[in-house]
């Protein structure tokens, strides 16, 4: 976040003198506490300054990537769930690729007669086994994906940036959002992405 001079003054005022009230502020900037008040409010709303009542402001001494990281820590898996794509184990590779086209997602969860989950079946795997010559009409996907024990998952509860973290460190798109059954199998209940986490990113910034 680029901060104005004013913004900057104000810092340094509450830096040195905190906590100090809105109207001593104004005092030693000659300005009116009507004045400031955009300006202390966008300070308090970023966290770098608190507002106590009947007290005033002090620093907060964060850095602007803390706030940004305690900003992130609010959201939850819940809040972002998008629909999963979910296709039936014994599914052909060309119908595999058909869904994939038709739905417009990268990869593509796959679940047994029982409805839990198995699989994943990226754009890449679909790809590879058209190029290593599989007879894609017959060979099932069940074939070429990836299976337990190597699903990376997460559950509704699960913070964003745990989400985030898991995709970056097992160089994965996207991950299921799971729910435990009685009998400890999988169910696959939503989807997140990494354009989910590039939607909450921009967002932050339009707020
Ligand atoms: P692509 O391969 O199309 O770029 P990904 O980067 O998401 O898409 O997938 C890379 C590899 O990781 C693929 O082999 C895929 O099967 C596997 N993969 C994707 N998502 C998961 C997941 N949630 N858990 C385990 N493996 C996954």
């Amino acid at each position: 976040m680029e901060l104005n001079k004013r913004q900057q003054q104000i810092i340094d005022i509450v830096k040195h003198n905190g906590p100090i009230t809105g109207e001593h502020i104004a005092d030693r900037l000659d300005l009116t506490r009507a004045t400031l008040r955009p300006d202390l409010a966008i300070l308090t709303m970023s966290g770098i300054l608190e507002a106590r009542p009947r007290v005033g402001y002090y620093y907060t001494n964060k850095s602007q990537n803390k706030i940004i990281a305690d900003e992130l820590k609010k959201y939850h898996v819940r809040e972002y769930a998008s629909h999963p794509i979910i296709i039936k184990n014994g599914m052909s590779i060309y119908d595999a690729i058909c869904t994939i086209f038709m739905e417009d997602v990268s990869t593509l969860f796959i679940i047994n007669e029982k409805g839990d989950f198995v699989g994943v079946c990226s754009r890449k795997d679909l790809l590879r086994a058209s190029m290593m010559g599989e007879d894609i009409h017959t060979t099932p996907v069940d074939i070429i994906m990836t299976r337990m024990p190597n699903l990376s998952y997460i559950s509704m509860d699960d913070k964003v940036i745990y989400a985030a973290q898991l995709m970056i460190e097992k160089e994965i798109d996207s991950l299921p959002i799971v729910q435990q059954k009685e009998n400890g199998n999988l169910e696959i209940k939503g989807r997140i992405s990494k354009t989910t986490i590039t939607k909450l990113f921009v967002s932050l910034f339009k707020e």
